[in-house]
C-alpha cells in the first residue's frame, strides 16, 4: 500500500484514520510530503525486483493520490515500464475520493487500465454526513462527478463504502443505491471503528485497563462514555447490515455484483483460506510505505512502534521477513481469545482485524473483536444461505478450518 503523498488530502472526513498521521509521524516538519523523483524510481524498480510474480500489483492511496496530479503517475507508468522484466504484467490499483476527476484523469486511467477504488458512502445525505471538506460541506456532488469520469471513459473502477453510524442505520438505501444508480460493478464495506486514543496510541499499545467486557454500555460509540469515536458503527449495527444487504444480494443479486466480503466467506465455507486478510489467519503481506520511504507493518499500524524501516536504508524484502513483520503476521492468530478459540465461525473471522480487537470476553480475557457481536449474528444467519450455495456449486461445506489446523499446515 503506496502513500506518495502522505496523509494530505483535499477533503476532511469526520472518521478519517489517516490526517491525524501528520503530527504523529512528523510530516507537517517535512518541506516536501510526497515521493521525490527519486524516492519513486528507487521504489519502483525495488518493488519490481524483489517480487518473483507474473504479475505484479502497485496499491496507491492517501490522503489523497489525485493531488499529485496526472504526470506524476505518467512517471509511475513509465518507470514501471523501464522495470518491468518480460512477460511480467503490472497492474495499478488507486484508492480516491473522486472530487479532483477530470477528463484528463479519466483518459490516463482508462488507457492504463488502473483499477479505482473510489470513496463513496451512500446517497446525499448519508454521504454528506461524514465526508466533508474542510468548511464542513459535504463532497457528495463533486465525487459524483468523479463517477461520471469514471463511467465517461470506461474505467474499472469498485465503490468503497465506510459504514459509519450513519450509513450503517440504512443498509438497504446504501445497497440499491450503489447497485441503482452508481452501478458499482464491486462493492466493498470497510466498518468504521476507531477507539478514542487512535490519532496517539498503536493498536495493542492500549491499556488492558481500558479494555471493557462485551455488552458493556461503554463499548457502544452512542454512550457518552464509549471508548471507540461516535461516528464508529456499532457491532450490533454492522451486524444488522451485514444480514440485510446479504438477503437483498442473496435474493437478486448473486453472480451480478461482486462483493468481497460475501464471495471470501464462500470460500471460508468450502475449507480455503478466506483472501481477506482481516478474516485470514495471518497479517503481514501488506506493508505500507509512506512518502518518505518509511515502511510500516500495515497501513492501520502507521505508528512509530510498528516502523520496520525506510527503502533507502533496507530492502523491502529484508523489511518484509524481519523478525518483526512475522511475529506482527502469526500475532493475529497467537493473540486469539479462547472465546474465539471455541467459537463456531473462527474459521470464516479468526477474530477479525487485531486492530479492532480492544474488549474483553465474557470471561474477562482481553483481545475480543469490538464488532464480534455483529460478525456471530451475521454468521448465525448466513450459514445455511451460505452453505446453499456452495452445495449447489458442487463444492462439500467444511467448516473445520480453525486456528489448530492452520498450526498444522504452517509446519
Ligand atoms: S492488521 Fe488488519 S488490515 Fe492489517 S494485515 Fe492484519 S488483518 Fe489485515
Ligand atoms: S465471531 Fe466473535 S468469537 Fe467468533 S471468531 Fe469472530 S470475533 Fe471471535
Amino acid at each position: 500500500m503506496t502513500k506518495p503523498i502522505g496523509s494530505k488530502c483535499n477533503i476532511d472526513c469526520t472518521y478519517c484514520y489517516y490526517l491525524s498521521k501528520q503530527p504523529l509521524l512528523e510530516h507537517s516538519k517535512r518541506q516536501d510530503a510526497r515521493f521525490s523523483e527519486e524516492m519513486l524510481e528507487h521504489y519502483i524498480k525495488s518493488y519490481i525486483e524483489q517480487q518473483n510474480f507474473p504479475e505484479i500489483v502497485f496499491h496507491w492511496q492517501g490522503g489523497e493520490p489525485t493531488l499529485l496530479g496526472v504526470k506524476f503517475f505518467r512517471d509511475v507508468v513509465r518507470l514501471q515500464k523501464k522495470y518491468c522484466p518480460e512477460g511480467v504484467k503490472i497492474e495499478n490499483n488507486l484508492q480516491t475520493n473522486g472530487t479532483l476527476l477530470t477528463d484528463e484523469w479519466g483518459k490516463f486511467l482508462s488507457k492504463n487500465r488502473f483499477l479505482v477504488g473510489l470513496s463513496l458512502d451512500g446517497p446525499e445525505l448519508i454521504h454528506n454526513a461524514h465526508r466533508t471538506n474542510r468548511s464542513g460541506k459535504g463532497t457528495f456532488r463533486q465525487t459524483m462527478k468523479g463517477l461520471e469520469v469514471l463511467h465517461k471513459h470506461k474505467v474499472n473502477f469498485a465503490t468503497l463504502t465506510c459504514i459509519n453510524n450513519v450509513s450503517g442505520a440504512s443498509p438497504i438505501e446504501v445497497y440499491r443505491f450503489l447497485r441503482d444508480e452508481v452501478k458499482s460493478p464491486q462493492m466493498q464495506f470497510i466498518p468504521i471503528v476507531e477507539t478514542k486514543s487512535f490519532r496517539k496510541t498503536a493498536p495493542q499499545c492500549w491499556s488492558s485497563e481500558d479494555q471493557v467486557y462485551q455488552g458493556m454500555p461503554e463499548a457502544d460509540p452512542s454512550h457518552l462514555q464509549s471508548i471507540v469515536e461516535p461516528w464508529c458503527v456499532s457491532a450490533e449495527q454492522w451486524g444488522r447490515f451485514l444480514i440485510e444487504v446479504f438477503d437483498e444480494w442473496f435474493t437478486y443479486d448473486v453472480g451480478q455484483v461482486h462483493i468481497p466480503y460475501f464471495e471470501a466467506w464462500i470460500e471460508s465455507w468450502m475449507g480455503r483460506v478466506n483472501p481477506l486478510c482481516t478474516l485470514g489467519p495471518m497479517c503481514g503481506k501488506g506493508l505500507a510505505i509512506e512518502h518518505n520511504g518509511d515502511v510500516f507493518s500495515c497501513e492501520h499500524y502507521v505508528y512509530p512502534e510498528y516502523r520496520l524501516g525506510n527503502i533507502e536504508e533496507k530492502t523491502l524484502e529484508q523489511m518484509q521477513f524481519s523478525s518483526e513483520q512475522i511475529k506482527f503476521g502469526y500475532a493475529k492468530e497467537a493473540t486469539l481469545p479462547r472465546q474465539c478459540r471455541e467459537c463456531d465461525y473462527q474459521f470464516a473471522c479468526f477474530g477479525e482485524c487485531p486492530k479492532n480487537r480492544f474488549l474483553r470476553t465474557l470471561d474477562g480475557e482481553p483481545g475480543l473483536n469490538y464488532l464480534c457481536a455483529g460478525w456471530k449474528q451475521f454468521y448465525r444467519h448466513a450459514d445455511p444461505y451460505i452453505s446453499m450455495l456452495v452445495s449447489s456449486m458442487g463444492y462439500a461445506v467444511n467448516k473445520t478450518l480453525n486456528a489448530q489446523a492452520m498450526k498444522i499446515r504452517f509446519k
